[in-house]
């Protein structure tokens, strides 16, 4: 593995030129922009297959944000090939399937069919977002991957694969991987197209873990819908995704958070009940609107792909939006491991990709509708159940 070099050699791009810029690839190297899950995915993938590898991330501290996640099997399935699959089970926590009722706790659904993806692991997986992270950074630090954070692009030069850093620095690259989320500067300037809001809001809470959740809980109210989610021994989550109610504001401000979320609480039973009044500190509350996006295909400008939810925002409704951004890693890093130049790439990375992530978004967007208006003729659990499906199938 090659140290990082830094030369001195000028840009040639006009826009992230500087003659005294440090420079910091060659062709041949490729640059990823965000390390979230996409991100570190993708460079974790990409140094598997022998490629050098840039990370930049904008947030000097490198924050997580959320409380926990779903890993569901094709999940776990690509965290396997990534080498990290039974990292985040033995620190998460297993999941064999979900348990539907409606608010008041009459049974809809029990479902327990779908198979581990990968021998040896479970069905699901759920676990915090900061061990997520913390395994998928430790894992691209120690594949040599060259990350920087507190980062961000200049300058991003599509045809020529030319790109500015914020540091200073400058580097050319045959691909330049954008993996930075749902809000994308990247998208925003090359596709000008942005993430919109769905009608939903999501609420989170850590909880401690109800002794026999071993299951996606979920019960089905009148504006949405709340569930359990258990990420560790001792810990779980409290989700909901709901309509915001008529006449409330979208935005709210942090102070109060808690005795607003146990309002909207108020007409579950069960296990919701139960825990409600748990909700006391406005600090733990985890709530944002519900925005998402699909960008129509190619998601490609020149020699920049955009991946994850940058190309593919998902509401949460079927925890897949970050197994289709680890997807979209390793599937890349295979195309570009066959040998073949950059535009065949893109092509057979799209071929692969756009009708998987397009089934996810528009699946999960179906059961937001229906969760808004239940006069729909939809079955959420059955869409649900075809989106699992379709994520499933083979990569
Ligand atoms: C409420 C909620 C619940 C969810 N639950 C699940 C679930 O259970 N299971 C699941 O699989 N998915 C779930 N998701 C979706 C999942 O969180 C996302 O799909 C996943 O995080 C996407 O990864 P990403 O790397 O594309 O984007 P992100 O994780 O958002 O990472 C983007 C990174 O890019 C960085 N960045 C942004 N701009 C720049 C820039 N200009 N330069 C450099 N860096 C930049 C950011 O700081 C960040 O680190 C949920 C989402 C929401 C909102």
């Amino acid at each position: 593995m090659r140290p990082p070099r830094r030369t001195t050699r000028p840009s040639r791009a006009r826009t992230c030129a500087t003659s005294s810029a440090t420079r910091w690839a060659d062709r041949g190297e490729r640059a990823v922009v965000g390390g979230g899950i996409g991100g570190l995915s993708a460079t974790l993938a990409l140094r598997q297959a022998g490629v050098e590898v840039d990370l930049v991330e904008k947030d000097a501290e490198w924050s997580v944000h959320g409380v926990g996640i779903i890993q569901p099997g094709n999940a776990l399935r690509a965290l396997d090939r990534l080498g990290v699959a039974e990292e985040c089970v033995a620190q998460g926590h297993p999941m064999t399937g979900m348990r539907s009722w409606t608010a008041d706790g009459e049974t809809l659904l029990r479902a327990d069919e779908f198979p581990p993806a990968v021998e040896g692991l479970p069905p699901n997986n759920g676990i915090t977002r900061r061990r997520l992270h913390d395994i998928l950074v430790a894992a691209a630090r120690k594949s040599g991957a060259r990350i920087r954070t507190g980062v961000t692009t200049s300058a991003v030069e599509p045809g020529t694969g030319d790109v500015g850093f914020s540091d200073g620095t400058t580097g050319a690259y045959d691909l330049v991987v954008g993996a930075d989320g749902l809000y994308s500067p990247l998208r925003a300037r090359l596709f000008g197209v942005r993430a919109k809001f769905t009608g939903q809001v999501a609420w989170r809470y850590n909880l401690p873990r109800i002794p026999d959740l071993d299951r996606l809980w979920v019960y089905r109210g009148s504006r949405g819908t709340a569930g359990f989610v258990p990420l560790a021994p001792d810990l779980m989550y409290m989700l909901t995704i709901e309509k915001v109610p008529e006449g409330a504001p979208v935005r709210l401000p942090r102070e109060g958070l808690a005795a607003e979320y146990r309002r909207r609480l108020a007409e579950y039973g069960g296990a919701v009940a139960e825990h409600r009044d748990l909700v006391r500190d406005d600090a733990e509350v985890v709530y944002r609107p519900v925005d998402n996006v699909l960008l129509p295909a190619p998601w490609h400008r020149g020699k920049v792909l955009l991946i994850g939810d940058a190309a593919h925002g998902t509401s949460p409704h079927c925890g897949q939006g970050g197994a289709q951004a680890i997807e979209d890693g390793v599937v890349l890093a295979e195309e570009i491991a066959g040998g073949a130049p950059v535009e065949q790439v893109l092509d057979a990375f799209m071929r692969r990709r756009f009708e998987r992530c397009r089934t996810v978004v528009e699946g999960s967007e179906r059961i937001g509708r229906w969760e808004q208006d239940h006069t729909l003729d939809i079955d959420p659990d059955a869409v649900a159940h075809a989106v699992t499906t379709a994520a499933m199938a083979p990569l």
